[in-house]
């Protein structure tokens, strides 16, 4: 079973495991956000993921890029992806020291390094030559890197233990840690998922580095990658539900459509002590904002229970519990298990 650690930020400790909420800044619903008419996900979570491509050329711009913490009235650690995954989308390529230079400038204290993830679909003889960019490119941003408060993580990629150990083997020494992507198109395929995160798991913890893993964090995963001693992973499904109006059933994890169900389960999060389902049905940003609160509200309570447990050495009594109402999460869990007990390993306590 892994332990509990800790990732020192120049603005304040990640306690790990820690999900942290996605953050996109493009829809109306920020602005409720930074002006605090609802509980921002910043105040509740131990750091915050921005997505690049999603603060560059929008109207916030302007007032984080002399750093981003001033938006906010917290001091909290803040990571800020290198937008690959959306430059990917939008057809669009960056260059990596100009993507170093605007996290430099954003003030993140985490950054990852600008990476070309792999759609599906893509012959390995051509994904190869993809993998072989974002190598270079984390190396080349490792080298160029100016700002020493800010902890770079290398991304990492691979779809066999094999390519991950080969991804490893041409990094250069000296990142902070590692943050693994192009999971997204292939997050229903858990098993391989839980392979090569485990490999690269095995890699970034031999060189006492965390690792991140972006955007597959369900309820499952979110269990899974927690065992496996992964430190840090990432959601923005708290987001993307309250978009759909879809409210997240503090019992079975589910996504509760609430046009068609027509109520909601109750549930004791500070959100629902004080509004009802009226009140996230509205048209506007500020019921969708207390609808995402609600959600990640149940995302961090799992993540609450999941870390009390592990530290009470009662994680099999956790798991057993909550797939009487989501049997996925026993599934991924028990695979997680067996890979792991075949693997014999065992980590220790560590600081970062
Ligand atoms: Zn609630």
């Amino acid at each position: 079973m892994e332990s509990i650690s800790k990732i020192k930020t120049s603005n304040g400790d990640i306690k790990t495991p820690a999900l942290l909420p996605v953050c996109a800044l493009t829809y109306g619903v920020w602005d409720v956000f930074i002006e605090e008419k609802v509980t921002p996900p910043w105040k509740l979570s131990e750091a915050t993921l921005f997505s690049l491509e999603y603060v560059r050329n929008t109207k916030y711009e302007e007032k984080v890029i002399n750093g981003f913490h001033k938006l906010f009235t917290d001091k909290k650690p803040i990571f800020v992806d290198s937008g690959g995954f959306q430059s990917m989308k939008k057809g669009i390529e960056r260059d990596p020291i100009d993507v170093l230079r605007f996290q430099e400038k954003l003030q993140a204290d985490i950054a990852a390094t600008f990476d070309y993830p792999v759609p599906l679909n893509v012959k390995q003889s051509e994904y190869i030559k993809m993998l072989e960019k974002s190598i270079e490119s984390a190396n080349l941003a490792l080298e160029n890197k100016k700002r020493d408060e800010m902890l770079l993580y290398s991304c990492v990629h691979g779809f066999s233990e094999e390519e991950i150990d080969w991804y490893f083997s041409k990094l250069s020494d000296g990142f902070d840690g590692y943050a693994m992507g192009s999971l997204v198109p292939r997050k229903n395929d858990y098993k391989t998922l839980i392979d090569i995160i485990y490999k690269a798991k095995i890699h970034a913890h031999e060189r006492g580095k965390p690792l991140h893993i972006f955007g597959v964090t369900g309820f499952p995963m979110l269990y899974a990658l927690s065992y496996m001693g992964i430190e840090t992973m990432d959601s923005w499904t708290y987001l993307v539900a309250s978009i759909y109006k879809e409210y997240i059933h503090p019992q079975t994890l589910k996504r509760v459509r609430m046009r068609k169900t027509g109520k909601i389960p109750e549930c004791d999060c500070f959100i629902c002590k004080e509004f009802g389902m009226n009140d996230f049905l509205g048209a506007t940003s500020v019921p969708q904002a207390y609808l995402a609160i609600h959600n990640l509200n149940i995302f961090l309570r799992e993540m609450n229970l999941i870390k009390e447990s592990i530290s009470e050495n009662n994680f099999d009594d956790l798991v057993n519990i909550k797939s009487k109402d989501n049997e996925r999460i026993k599934k991924v869990c028990d695979y997680a298990k067996r890979h792991i007990s075949n693997k014999n390993l065992q980590y220790r306590i560590t600081e970062f």
